[in-house]
Formats: structure tokens, C-alpha cells, sequence
């Protein structure tokens, strides 16, 4: 006699966790059969509450996780895994091998601030060093461009995304009883036309498709006004004879910067300065930029051949202890000194800004988003006075904004990026404020997609969503 099975439909679902109408905080749970995957555990970033927030139980049991998949080793997207890990996690984190190299750069540094933090406030710290070491035992690399099974119904594949080194966009192949689906998670994209990374990947096909919108509603100076911009900075530098002070993120601006000067040494007459990279961090990051030459774009190719290296900067100086890094001040001209903390809220270029804000011959030149209440908000808000370390000084240095350098893609790179889907996927935007996410969608929506702008703890059952094709997506062939 037949015995009939109780019926039970297919579960793949993804829940939104963080970033979801915010830019902070990546997470996101994707449900297939019986198992639970992350898509990034970022931490949440400014903001008077983000600590508490940061503290808060997760939505799910740590331990109940199966794996984990990140796209990137910014703090906002890996931030969280320690803390994770520190909750019972035991599975793999796959990712990216640069990825993988980044990782203990940014989050080291991370559980040293919340060490310190912790320190003052005289309570636990939220992850410590340890937590980090044991994290990062259970990282596991995923080559680019090769499907993968990571747990029973689920085989990833991660693209570029031009983002920063090592970023990447997810492919998801989902399959349970019987039902097939594709998922694609954008990560944080890139701009097109970006220094030294390769251009984010061209995707084919998705039945459902969840995507960044930072700039949802803003567009990027054009490559060349922005390097033409620096070069016209570096001339009136010169002009002025005093010294050149940039405030640099360490993962992804700073390089930029170094590899602009290399392209335009000898146009910019570069070798009259000296160039000071004042910041271990970004000097441990940079080695990782500079040594992943597979995911570098033609003009790094072609320039790492001219210069038989990476920068190509004769005259850069790699300081790494405080000794090297306090002799730079005692040089009053000819100096272009790249230091962190790259809104000017701690660390080296503070003492930089101390001795140069005061000198009209000096210019200091900001090259990303500074957040309210940070003493780089102060100055690209032109404050004529500002205090460093108790200390009052009088803004006479030059203070430029350099705006097009940033690691995100404006809003026509976002569009071009979803136009390289083949058909028109239904897309959940995430990792934008309101206004971002908003613009967005009205370009999405005029081509024809069907846009949701996601909520935190939103669940999107998708198993009920129509396939994008009868017969698609195409049988997984898995790889290693
Ligand atoms: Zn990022």
C-alpha cells in the first residue's frame, strides 16, 4: 500500500538583517532546506546607538549557522564575525583570498578599538584579539569565477565588484525538493572606471537580485576631472612650498592615491617631494593590493611593467613606527604625507594636521565622506578654528575636497551594473539611506524592474517567486 508523505513545500528564504535601510551593518540569512547561511556579518558604524546595537542578540543561533559567506573585509560587512564566533559559531567564513589577507588587517585593528573602548567605558569589550584569531581560523578561500558547493543545495560563485581588493559580488545557486533558484547578492560595487581593480563583473542571469544603493541618488565627479583635480592640487602645493596632507583610509583610498601618483610622477614632477606613507595599517593593506596583480585592471598591468613594480614611486617612504613617523614632522616643505585615521577622529594624522593647519603655505586634501562630528567634517565644512588634542589652532592651511575617489559606484554605475542582467530580475535594495535607496529604484523601476526597497527583518520567501525562465537556472556543475 502507498504511504503518502505529508506535503512540504521548499523552503529558501532570506531574511534582512542589517544594512536594510541603512548603509551599515551588512547581514542577511538565506534559509534553503534545512540550512542557514549568512551573507556578510558587517558591524554597525556610527550612530549614538551603534554600540548597543552591536550587542544585541542576533536574530538567529549562532551555532545553528552552517556557514558563512562575505564579500568584502570592510568592518561594516566583517565586522560582526567575531562576535559571532565569540556566540558559538564554528562553521567556514568563505570568501575571497584577498579578502582573506584583508581580514586580519581590519578586524585586529577593530577588536583594538573595542579593547580600548571597553577599557574606558569599564566594561567587556565586544570581541577581543582572541575572538579574531579564532575567526580567522575559519576562513576559507573561494576562488573567483568557479562554482562551489558550500552546504547541500547551496554552490556560490564570487565576481568582482571593483569595490576595494578582494570585494566581491555572490552568485547563489539554491536548489530543495525539487525547486531551483538563483540568487545574486551585489556586495558593495564598485565605480567602472576605478584605479587599479578590475571593473565590476558583467552578471547574466538571477531570479532575484539584492543590491547596494549608497549613491542611489548621486553621480561621481568623471574619473579624469577628479585626477586632473589632484594634479592642480599637487601644482599649487608646489606653488606654495609648504607640505601636502592627506587623510587616507587605509583599504582602498590610500592606494588609489599612491597608484595616481605613480601614473603622474613625472607629469605632476613628482620627484621634488618625498611621499610619506605614515600608517602601518595602510602599509600591510597596500602589500595585498600591490601583490593581487590577477585582480588588477590593464592600466596596473601596463603600469606595473613600466615601473617593473608597484607604485612606482622612487621617492616613497614606508613609515611604520611612531620614531619614523614623528622625524616627518619636523619637515616643513616638500612633503606629501598620507597618514589614518582617514576622517581625522584618531591616530597618526592628527599630529600631521596639528603642524600644518596653522601654515597658509600647506594644503590638506580630503579625499572621502567624513561624518558629522569628526574633525574632517569640520574642516571640509571650512571651521576657522579646531581643536586637536586640547589644542585650539586656526585653519590657515588650504583645505580641498576631492569627491570622485570613492570606493562605491554612483548611480549610473549601480544602473549599468543591473543592466547587465539579461532579463529584469525583481531586486531588494539594501545598504542605502532612504534618499539613496529612493533614487535608485526610480531608475531601476524605469527599466522595467520590480523594486522593493528591504526592511530590517523583512523575509522574502522566494521559493514563491516565479523563475526567471521556464527550465532555468541551468544545472550546477560544481567545481573542487
Ligand atoms: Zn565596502
Amino acid at each position: 500500500m502507498a504511504v503518502t508523505l505529508p506535503y512540504r513545500p521548499a523552503r529558501m528564504q532570506l531574511e534582512f538583517f542589517g544594512a536594510a535601510g541603512e548603509v551599515t551593518g551588512s547581514c542577511h540569512i538565506l534559509r534553503v532546506g534545512r540550512q542557514q547561511l549568512l551573507l556578510d556579518c558587517g558591524l554597525i558604524q556610527g550612530g549614538g546607538d551603534a554600540e548597543q546595537r552591536n550587542r544585541r542578540d542576533f536574530p538567529f543561533e549562532a551555532g545553528a549557522i552552517d556557514a558563512v559567506v562575505l564579500s568584502h573585509a570592510h568592518i561594516d560587512h566583517c565586522g560582526r564575525l567575531p562576535l559571532l564566533v565569540k556566540r558559538g559559531y564554528r562553521g567556514p567564513v568563505y570568501t575571497s583570498r584577498a579578502t582573506r589577507e584583508l581580514l586580519p588587517i581590519l578586524l585586529e585593528d577593530s577588536a583594538r578599538l573595542a579593547e580600548r573602548d571597553a577599557e574606558r567605558n569599564g566594561r567587556a569589550p565586544l570581541f577581543s584579539v582572541a575572538d579574531v584569531a579564532q575567526t580567522l581560523r575559519l576562513v576559507k578561500v573561494l576562488p573567483y569565477d568557479e562554482q562551489r558547493r558550500v552546504v547541500p543545495g547551496v554552490t556560490v560563485c564570487l565576481r568582482d565588484a571593483g569595490h576595494i581588493m578582494g570585494s566581491a559580488s555572490v552568485e547563489l545557486w539554491l536548489e530543495e525538493l525539487g525547486v531551483q533558484r538563483k540568487l545574486v547578492f551585489s556586495g558593495d560595487l564598485g565605480q567602472y572606471d576605478s584605479p587599479i581593480l578590475l571593473d565590476p563583473y558583467r552578471m547574466q542571469d538571477a531570479d532575484l537580485v539584492v543590491m547596494e544603493s549608497t549613491y542611489g541618488d548621486r553621480l561621481h565627479r568623471s574619473r579624469e576631472a577628479t585626477e586632473q583635480e589632484l594634479g592642480e592640487i599637487v601644482a599649487m602645493a608646489v606653488r606654495d612650498g609648504g607640505n601636502l596632507v592627506i587623510p587616507a583610509f587605509a583599504v582602498g583610498r590610500s592606494q588609489d592615491l599612491l597608484y595616481l601618483f605613480g601614473k603622474y610622477y613625472e607629469r605632476w614632477q613628482l620627484d621634488r617631494w618625498q611621499i610619506f606613507l605614515d600608517s602601518p595599517m595602510a602599509i600591510e593593506a597596500s602589500a595585498v593590493y600591490w601583490r593581487h596583480i590577477e585582480r588588477h585592471d590593464q592600466e596596473a598591468l601596463r603600469l606595473r611593467e613600466e615601473f617593473g613594480a608597484m607604485p612606482g614611486l622612487p621617492n616613497l617612504v614606508l613609515s611604520r613606527t611612531s620614531e619614523e613617523s614623528r622625524a616627518i614632522n619636523a619637515r616643513r616643505t616638500g612633503a606629501i604625507i598620507i597618514a589614518g585615521s582617514g576622517m581625522c577622529n584618531g591616530g597618526r594624522i592628527l599630529y600631521h594636521l596639528k603642524h600644518s593647519l596653522g601654515r597658509s603655505e600647506c594644503h590638506v586634501v580630503i579625499t572621502g565622506f567624513q561624518a558629522p562630528g569628526t574633525l574632517g567634517r569640520a574642516l571640509v565644512d571650512r571651521r576657522s578654528t579646531v581643536r586637536i588634542h586640547g589644542e585650539s589652532i586656526a585653519v590657515a592651511a588650504r583645505i580641498h575636497t576631492l569627491g570622485g575617489l570613492s570606493a562605491h559606484g554612483d548611480q549610473d554605475d549601480l544602473v549599468r551594473w543591473y543592466g547587465s542582467f539579461e532579463k529584469r530580475p525583481p531586486v531588494w535594495l539594501v545598504h542605502g539611506e532612504p534618499h539613496g535607496a529612493q533614487g535608485l529604484a526610480a531608475r531601476l523601476g524605469a527599466m522595467g524592474a520590480r523594486i522593493t526597497i528591504a526592511q530590517a527583518g523583512e523575509i522574502v520567501d522566494f521559493a514563491a517567486l516565479p523563475a526567471s525562465d521556464p527550465g532555468a537556472p541551468q544545472p550546477v556543475g560544481v567545481s573542487g
